[in-house]
C-alpha cells in the first residue's frame, strides 16, 4: 500500500503538471460571424483577437469583426473598387500590401440593435482595449475600425518571407 503522504505528493504533482501544461484558451466570441472571421486569422493572433472582442463585450461593447484575412485576389478586387469597378475607394493597398493579406489584421465595429455604429463615442475605449492586447490601432491613419499585429514585421518583411516560402499552415511565419 502506498503511503498517504506519497499519494498526496503524487496528487499535487499531477495538479501542478496540469496547471503548467494548460493552454489558456479564450472562449468563442459572442457573435458567430465574428468568430468565423477570427478563425481565418493567422494562428498567432487568433486568441488575442478573441480576447479583445470578449473584453469589449464584458464592458458592454459588442464588437463585430467585419473583415479579417483577405486573400490577394480579394485585396485586388477591393483595390479596384472606385477605380475600375463601381463604388467608393476603400483602400490604397494592392494585393500583398495590407496586413489583412497575411491574416494579421481585423476590422471591427460596435453593433447596437443589429446595426453597426461607425460614428461612435466608444471608439477611444475600443482602441484602448485592442491596444491592451498588443494590437496597433488604425486611428493614427484615420482607420478606427482597423487593428493589426505585426510582430515587428513590415509589409516588405512579410512579402520577402512569402517569396522565400517562409510559410506554415498557409501563413507567413512571423
Ligand atoms: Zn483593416
Amino acid at each position: 500500500m502506498m503511503k498517504t503522504r506519497n499519494k498526496i505528493l503524487i496528487g499535487v504533482a499531477i495538479v501542478g503538471l496540469i496547471f503548467v501544461l494548460r493552454k489558456p484558451i479564450e472562449r468563442a466570441v459572442w457573435d458567430l460571424i465574428s468568430q468565423q472571421r477570427i478563425n481565418t486569422l493567422h494562428p498567432d493572433i487568433r486568441e488575442r483577437a478573441k480576447a479583445f472582442i470578449n473584453k469589449a463585450e464584458r464592458e458592454g461593447i459588442k464588437l463585430r469583426v467585419t473583415d479579417a484575412t483577405r486573400t490577394f485576389d480579394e485585396q485586388d478586387a477591393l483595390y479596384a473598387q472606385g477605380r475600375t469597378t463601381p463604388g467608393d475607394i476603400v483602400t490604397d493597398a494592392r494585393a500583398g500590401f495590407s496586413y489583412h493579406n497575411y491574416g494579421l489584421a481585423i476590422d471591427v465595429v460596435e453593433m447596437v440593435n443589429g446595426q453597426p455604429i461607425y460614428n461612435n463615442p466608444n471608439w477611444q475605449r475600443i482602441g484602448e482595449i485592442g491596444e491592451s492586447f498588443g494590437f496597433s490601432w488604425g486611428a493614427s491613419f484615420n482607420d478606427k475600425p482597423h487593428f493589426h499585429m505585426t510582430f515587428g514585421n513590415s509589409i516588405a518583411d512579410l512579402q520577402r518571407k512569402l517569396t522565400n516560402e517562409m510559410v506554415q499552415e498557409g501563413f507567413v511565419i512571423v
